[in-house]
Order: C-alpha cells, then sequence, then structure tokens
C-alpha cells in the first residue's frame, strides 16, 4: 500500500483506530493508562487533504518533517484545530520559519540550534517547547546528543529563558526485530529519570517522545508519552525517506 492507496478517508480512519487499539493495548500490559500516551501523526509527504482525513478520524496532533514541505500543510490546514510538532532535523538557518509556528520542537540535538530558537523565541516573544534528542544508540549518522553528553547540555538549556524543555526523543538504531528497540528505549527512559533526580530551575523531564510504526507498541511498555506515527496510518512513503 502507498500513500495514494492510503488516500481513501475509510482506509485512514480504520488504520487510525487500528493503531490506538494497539496503543491502548500496548499501555493496558504495561499497567499504564491509555490517556498517557498521544498519537502524533507523522506527515511527511503526505498532502493536506489525506491529513485532513486524518484530522477528520480524530487526530489532532500531526508531526512534520522538513520546513519547506511544512509550512503549506500548515497554512492550508490552519483552520483546523491541529497541533504541530516538528519532529525532523532541523538547521539552524530555518528555526526563524519554525519557533512559534510548532507547539513542541523534538528534534533540539545541539546546543547551537537551542540558543538560535532562544534567540528566535526572544525576538517574537514567546516561549518555544522543546524535547532533547538523545542519540541512544551513538550512532554517527543520526543527531542528537550522546549519554554522557546528556546532563551538561541540560544545565546549559536550563539558561534559556524563552526555551521550555518539557522532556526527551529518541530514534534507537534499527533492529531486525522491534523486540531489539526495547533495552533503547528503556535506556532513555533511565536517562531522563537520573535527569530528573538533578535539580534545575526550569527544566522538565515529563515527555518521552519514542516508538514509531515498528516499535511503537514496545516504546508505549517502555513509558513513552508520545508515539510518532507515520506508516501504519499512511501506508509506505513513496521511497524511505527520514
Ligand atoms: C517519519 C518519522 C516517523 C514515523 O515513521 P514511521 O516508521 O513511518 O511510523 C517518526 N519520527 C520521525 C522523526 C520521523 O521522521
Amino acid at each position: 500500500m502507498d500513500v495514494r492507496q492510503a488516500g481513501n478517508a475509510h482506509g485512514i480512519a480504520d488504520h487510525v483506530r487500528a493503531v490506538r487499539e494497539r496503543m491502548a493495548q500496548a499501555a493496558v500490559r504495561a499497567r499504564r493508562s491509555p490517556h498517557a500516551v498521544r498519537l502524533i501523526a507523522a506527515t511527511k509527504t503526505v498532502p493536506a487533504e489525506i491529513i485532513e482525513a486524518v484530522i477528520a478520524a480524530g487526530i489532532h496532533e500531526c508531526g512534520e518533517s522538513r520546513v519547506q514541505e511544512a509550512l503549506p500543510k500548515l497554512q492550508a490546514l490552519g483552520h483546523f484545530d491541529v497541533a504541530w510538532h516538528f519532529i525532523g532535523r532541523l538547521q539552524r538557518r530555518k528555526v526563524k520559519s519554525v519557533v512559534g509556528r510548532f507547539q513542541l520542537i523534538h528534534s533540539v540535538d545541539s546546543l547551537e540550534l537551542a540558543q538560535e530558537i532562544e534567540r528566535r523565541a526572544a525576538e517574537i516573544g514567546v516561549t518555544q517547547r522543546v524535547l532533547v534528542e538523545v542519540n541512544i544508540g551513538a550512532e554517527a549518522s543520526k543527531g542528537g546528543f550522546l549519554r554522557h553528553e546528556f546532563f551538561g547540555a541540560l544545565e546549559t538549556l536550563d539558561e534559556l529563558p524563552h526555551l521550555s524543555v518539557c522532556g526527551v526523543m529518541t530514534i534507537p538504531p534499527r533492529t531486525e526485530d522491534p523486540e531489539g528497540a526495547r533495552a533503547y528505549f528503556q535506556a532513555l527512559r533511565e536517562l531522563a529519570r537520573d535527569a530528573s533526580r538533578r535539580s534545575y530551575r526550569r527544566i522538565g523531564l515529563d515527555e518521552l517522545s519514542m516508538g514509531m510504526s515498528d516499535d511503537f507498541e514496545i516504546a508505549i511498555e517502555e513509558g513513552a508519552t508520545m508515539v510518532r506515527i507515520g506508516t501504519a496510518i499512511f501506508g509506505e512513503r513513496p521511497k524511505e525517506q527520514v
């Protein structure tokens, strides 16, 4: 199935329902409330008309990965009650277009990026909510803070008055079996828990953004508060793009 086939509203509503059901079951297995996990539809490559279908199916949060692609969609769908998340790698020169438009930026992967967000947020007089991206598998191909950099980074982030750090995000290494992601999700949860025992003035670490189509149930069992799901709702993207 590809995005075009998934374009019929019935198909989408069925997929959303199936994903919610699987999310609820995973929460119950972990003795968590199903309400403790938010579903964010990952809408990269998905055209605005199809996003309308997921909104009609009860989705209230969408995550976009590319600034250029996202802005026209935010504009086209501006009259819907949707909270937009920025989940992709964010270049510093694009920060200007993102701050204040997205409810949450999941992918703060360097102090330079954080400082740029701070500068822009101060300029337009907003507080930008963000997550700190952790490169939990220490992969050269991925962005994010390494575990040993994390605590030091939080100390700096704590000093940025127009940033509100709410938690952490990760994309674990690809493994053959989704079970392989479990240890990484646990590691992220433990890292956030260790950090939350330190005394920061403003930082909060309640949100854990982890889990995608292949592994969201495991992420929920390990404490995810937000899962970002594309393929399981919209079908395969034209070609694999992250
Ligand atoms: C595309 C994307 C997702 C969704 O991935 P699927 O495997 O299609 O569910 C989640 N998070 C990020 C950061 C993404 O870029």
